[in-house]
C-alpha cells in the first residue's frame, strides 16, 4: 500500500526497486559466499545519488527523513538483507552527527558520506553489554589538551572493516551511569585503534 506516499517518495521505492533488481540481485548469491563487502554495489548506488537521501542539503545530501530514507532500505532490503543493513549502518552512525555534530564536524564528514565516498559505523555493543547496553564499559578521559582518550572493545559492529568513520559510545563519567555517556567521533588510523577478527555472516 502507497497510497499515502508523495509522488518524491514514490520515486525513491521504484528507484530502490530498480537499483536492487538491477545491481543488487545478480550478484547477492556471489557476495553471499565470497563475504567481500560488495564496493562496486556501493558505488553504483552512489552514482545513483541515493546514499545522501537523509542527509541535510546544505551537506550534499536531499535534506530528507528517516522515513524517506526507509523507503530505500525496505526495497533494497526485499532483494538483499545484508547489503541493505550496510547502508542503514551507516545511517545510524551518521544521525547522531546530523543531529547533535557541531558544524566543524557536520562540514567535514556529512559531505563524503552523502556521496557515498565514505562508510559510517555506529559502536556501541561490547562483549558484556549487548541487550544491556547501558552496562558499557568502555570509557573516555579528557586529557590536559582537551581531547579524549578512549579504552575499550567493541563488537559485532557492522560496517566495521569497511567504515572510515566511527561513531563510538564511551562513558566519560562513570558516577552518572549510563547518563555519562558520550558519542565520539573516531576515524580509521586513529593511533590505538585497531580491528579483531572478522565475524562469519550468520
Ligand atoms: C547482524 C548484526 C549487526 C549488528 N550491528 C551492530 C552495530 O552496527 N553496532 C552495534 O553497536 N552493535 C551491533 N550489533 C550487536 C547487537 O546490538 C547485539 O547483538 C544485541 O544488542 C544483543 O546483544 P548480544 O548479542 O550480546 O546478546 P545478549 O544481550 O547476550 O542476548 C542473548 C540472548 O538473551 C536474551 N536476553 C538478553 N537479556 C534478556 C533479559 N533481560 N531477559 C530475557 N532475555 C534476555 C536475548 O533476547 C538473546 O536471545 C549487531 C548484531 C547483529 C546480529
Amino acid at each position: 500500500m502507497d497510497y499515502f506516499l508523495t509522488d518524491e517518495q514514490k520515486m525513491i521505492v521504484e528507484l530502490g526497486r530498480k537499483f536492487a533488481n538491477e545491481k543488487i540481485k545478480p550478484v547477492r548469491e556471489q557476495y553471499e559466499e565470497s563475504e567481500e563487502f560488495p564496493w562496486p554495489v556501493f558505488h553504483e548506488l552512489a552514482k545513483s545519488d541515493l546514499c545522501g537521501i537523509y542527509i541535510p542539503e546544505e551537506y550534499g545530501g536531499f535534506g530528507k527523513g528517516v522515513f524517506d530514507f526507509c523507503l530505500l532500505v525496505e526495497e533494497l532490503s526485499k532483494i538483499d538483507g545484508a547489503m541493505a543493513l550496510a547502508i542503514a549502518a551507516s545511517a545510524l552512525g551518521t544521525h547522531p552527527i546530523i543531529h547533535f555534530g557541531n558544524e566543524e564536524q557536520k562540514k567535514k564528514y556529512l559531505p563524503d558520506i552523502a556521496s557515498g565516498k565514505k562508510f559510517v559505523a555506529f559502536a556501541i555493543t561490547e562483549p558484556g553489554a549487548g541487550s544491556d547496553v547501558a552496562a558499557i564499559q568502555t570509557n573516555a578521559v579528557k586529557t590536559d589538551k582537551g581531547d579524549y582518550i578512549l579504552n575499550g572493545t567493541k563488537c559485532f559492529i557492522t560496517n566495521a572493516g569497511e567504515a572510515e568513520i566511527y561513531v563510538t559510545i564511551a562513558i566519560t563519567d562513570k558516577t552518572k551511569g549510563i547518563r555519562g555517556a558520550g558519542a565520539f567521533i573516531l576515524e580509521k588510523g586513529m593511533p590505538g585503534f585497531t580491528f579483531g577478527k572478522k565475524e562469519k555472516k550468520m
